[in-house]
């Protein structure tokens, strides 16, 4: 069983902790590079992300993350963790790093307010339409050749993959489908 871990440091990890497990993964939360060295693949949840980098640049982890990421580990970043996971954001507060690892630039807060999050039905490549729940979200504003599109909304693209290195706009953790949690633990079982 692969052993996955959740970054813990703001966001909804809980919520991850339990799609991760109902698709048979052994999950759990990680903060330290002590705990990050000891798992499989990696998920980075929705929250805040100039918050999350902050921390992370606090406890000591965006080298230790940039590591694991470069050397392919499997990595699956949802809204925030999809920002987290950008070689660039078009708007970054300052101070704002990311880990990177995915070609792509994106667009913070592009589908408007908080009180403009909305549920969409969205097509994933390779998974079929899933319920995405948007809430601030990110919109990816163009990728490299190396990134695949899986899913686009509303003319933008909310779902990539490249690599070992999987991000949505999108939160499927705050429903009750696990498919895309599903896929991920494939891949992290295919790297393994
Ligand atoms: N707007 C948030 C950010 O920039 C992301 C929102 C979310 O993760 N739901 O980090």
């Amino acid at each position: 069983t692969p052993v996955i871990g959740v970054l813990a440091l703001q966001g909804d990890v809980r919520e991850h902790l339990i799609a991760l497990a109902s698709a048979d993964a052994v999950a759990r939360p990680v903060r330290r590079p002590e705990e990050l060295a000891e798992v499989d693949g990696l998920v980075i949840p929705g929250g805040e992300s100039t918050t999350i980098s902050k921390l992370a640049a606090l406890f000591g982890m965006l080298e230790p993350l940039r590591e694991r990421v470069r050397a392919g580990m499997p990595v699956y970043g949802t809204c925030a963790g999809l920002i987290m996971l950008a070689d660039k954001i078009l708007d970054p507060r300052s101070g704002q790093e990311t880990i990177g690892g995915i070609e792509m630039i994106v667009r913070r807060n592009a589908f408007g307010r908080q009180n403009e999050s909305f549920e969409a039905t969205v097509e994933v490549a390779g998974v079929g339409p899933v319920e995405g729940v948007f809430i601030r979200a990110p919109w990816v504003e163009s990728v490299g050749a190396a990134t695949q599109v899986l899913a686009e909304h509303g003319g933008h693209i909310v779902a990539v993959r490249q690599g070992n290195a999987l991000a949505t706009s999108f939160h499927p953790e705050l429903t009750g489908d696990h498919r895309m949690h599903e896929l991920f633990v494939d891949m992290v079982r295919a790297a393994r």
